[in-house]
């Protein structure tokens, strides 16, 4: 796969690539993710690529121009048009479904707007899908873009040790995860968990799903309503509710 993230900081972008399991994954040639500069392709004599607003206010608007020849010169370089999302806070928020939806695409082109935002012509010409990364505002799309790109890479065959690693993992599958412990077997006087050293794998398992079932069950029960749910999980869910009914009592 590969992703192209549009940024008037591209260093602040490659910063972050080039750290960790994104620079190995790269590295590996396991995903491309490439940056392109909007500001090379402004025509404007001075490098400018905002303006401020028509009709008053403070701060600036990127500018349609340098936005639309970045895209299409990235368009040219492909030989097709990938899936734009302009990364906003005016966008549906982002779920690992999504994630996992978009993982799935040959390419993908992210837009980070900066400033005050980007002139809404261009958002209506070229952009196929707007993505917010939570409710509340930050000064640029570049961190949303990253976030995005790096929940993506991921999902990427050969990027983590195994599928495993994040099936399990809290949203994958509707659910939040297990606790996890690892060495030493006691700290600050805390033993960890008995059944995680018995070496009994089912009981292991059964433990490790409970114990998922019961944090999302207290700490996010709305995921409950969607999430995958057996016989034997509906019922250990009917169990909690009836402990936590006797608690109030
Ligand atoms: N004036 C805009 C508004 O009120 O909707 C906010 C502009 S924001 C300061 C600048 C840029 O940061 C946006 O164009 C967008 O690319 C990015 N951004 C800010 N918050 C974001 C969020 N929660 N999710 C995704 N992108 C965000």
């Amino acid at each position: 796969m590969r992703i192209d993230i549009l940024t008037l900081f591209p260093d602040m972008c490659y910063a972050v690539l080039g750290e960790s399991i994104l620079k190995r994954a790269r590295g590996a040639g396991l995903i491309e993710i490439n940056c392109r500069d909007i500001r090379s392709y402004t025509k404007d004599k001075h490098h400018r690529v905002d303006d401020s607003p028509y009709g008053g206010g403070c701060g600036l608007i990127m500018q349609t121009q340098p936005i639309y020849d970045c895209f299409m010169s990235l368009c040219e370089e492909l030989g097709h048009r990938p899936h734009l999302v302009y990364m906003s806070p005016q966008g549906k928020v982002l779920t690992q479904e999504r994630v996992k939806e978009l993982s799935r695409l040959d390419s993908l082109a992210l837009l980070c707007g900066h400033y005050e935002g980007v002139d809404e012509r261009v958002i209506d010409e070229i952009v196929d899908e707007e993505i917010s990364i939570g409710d509340y505002v930050l000064t640029g799309g570049e961190l949303p873009a990253l976030v995005l790109a790096d929940a993506i890479a991921r999902l990427q065959p050969g990027v983590l040790c195994a599928d495993e690693a994040f099936e399990n993992e809290s949203h994958f599958k509707g659910l939040l995860e297990y606790p996890q412990y690892t060495r030493p077997y006691e700290w600050h006087c805390i033993e960890i968990p008995e059944i995680l050293v018995s070496g009994h794998h089912a009981n292991i398992e059964k433990w490790r799903r409970e114990r998922s079932l019961e944090r999302t069950f207290l700490r996010r029960p709305e995921l409950l309503l969607k999430a995958e749910l057996t016989k034997d999980d509906e019922e250990f869910i009917r169990e909690l509710e009836r402990r936590q009914h006797s608690d109030k009592d």
